[in-house]
């Protein structure tokens, strides 16, 4: 059996693989000790470890592993889901959505990293909970659906009001920007995190479109476990991806990229 782990910030991503058979699991990272304790036990195994916390996983098992570079990692597994998936690119910006945002530009033969952000997952959940006193995340992405960013997020017509705008009206101008225009209002969980949404997948989306300019690409695939049940941020970022004239492409168990590269690299 080969094992495959992305050992993140936030979260342990495992997939494993024998007689043609793929498993995904995922662990938080709190969870360490117990994905070692998992291992311990397990004989016969080829075990990778790409990630931050690699080293340590590494540390805590008996057995010899071989260690990658998560970007080269997460390049490659990406790869063999889009080759899987019939998805033929010759150029495209990754954005890894983990606890921080990594993006890169890819070919078929290699990656680059073309930049970052702290706006990512970590800051949907610590900025949610700051906001809201929500830390579970599923409740945290479900109270996020149905929000309104309206009182909260300034937007380009509503600067311009009645005068013609020259860019879409529909952008937004300011995140959090129309909060004081709405001071005496009530501003629900709900829409405190759809504003969290939209500032993270709106940020993220623009350092993506810069390096796919920079780069001269036209696909942008976004992977990441901040994607996971989050239907809210995903729509973001396609429309806005989109709107700029670019192409998303999400693949299914993009987040486990990581890991199922590093058993190939
Ligand atoms: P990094 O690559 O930055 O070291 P990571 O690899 O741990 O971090 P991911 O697993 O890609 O990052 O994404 C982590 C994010 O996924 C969290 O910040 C959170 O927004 C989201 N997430 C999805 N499912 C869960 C979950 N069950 N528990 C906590 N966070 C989750
Ligand atoms: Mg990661």
């Amino acid at each position: 059996m080969k094992i495959g782990i992305d050992a993140g910030g936030t979260l342990i991503k495992v997939v494993t693989e024998m007689n043609n058979e793929r498993t995904y699991k995922k662990w938080l990272t709190t969870e360490i000790d117990q994905v070692a304790e998992w291992l311990s036990q397990l004989d016969n195994v080829d075990i990778s470890i790409t990630g931050g916390k690699a080293q340590y996983l590494d540390s805590l098992i008996k057995h010899n592993v071989k260690r990658s570079i998560e970007f080269d990692a997460t390049y490659k597994g990406i790869q063999l889901f889009l080759e899987e998936n019939d998805i033929h690119l010759n150029t495209y910006i990754f954005s890894n959505v983990g606890t921080g945002t990594s993006i890169h530009y890819a070919t078929t033969h290699n990656q680059e990293r073309a930049g970052g952000t702290g706006a990512g997952g970590g800051m949907i959940q610590g900025l949610g909970y700051l906001l809201t006193q929500i830390s579970d995340y599923d409740e945290l992405v479900q109270t996020a659906l149905n929000g309104n960013r309206d009182k909260i997020d300034l937007k380009v017509k509503h600067i311009y009001k009645d005068d013609k705008t020259p860019i879409s009206g529909d952008l937004t101008a300011a995140n959090f920007g129309h909060v004081l225009q709405h001071i005496n209002e009530d501003f629900p969980n709900s829409d405190r995190l759809a504003a969290v949404m939209g500032i993270v997948g709106e940020t993220v989306t623009t350092v993506s479109i810069h390096a796919a300019r920079q780069f001269k690409t036209e696909n942008v695939v976004f992977i990441g476990s901040s994607f996971i049940n989050n239907e809210l941020l995903k729509n973001i970022v396609v429309d806005y991806t989109v709107l700029r004239g670019l192409n998303p492409y999400f693949i299914e168990n993009g987040e486990f990229s990581g890991a199922l590269g590093s058993i190939y690299c």
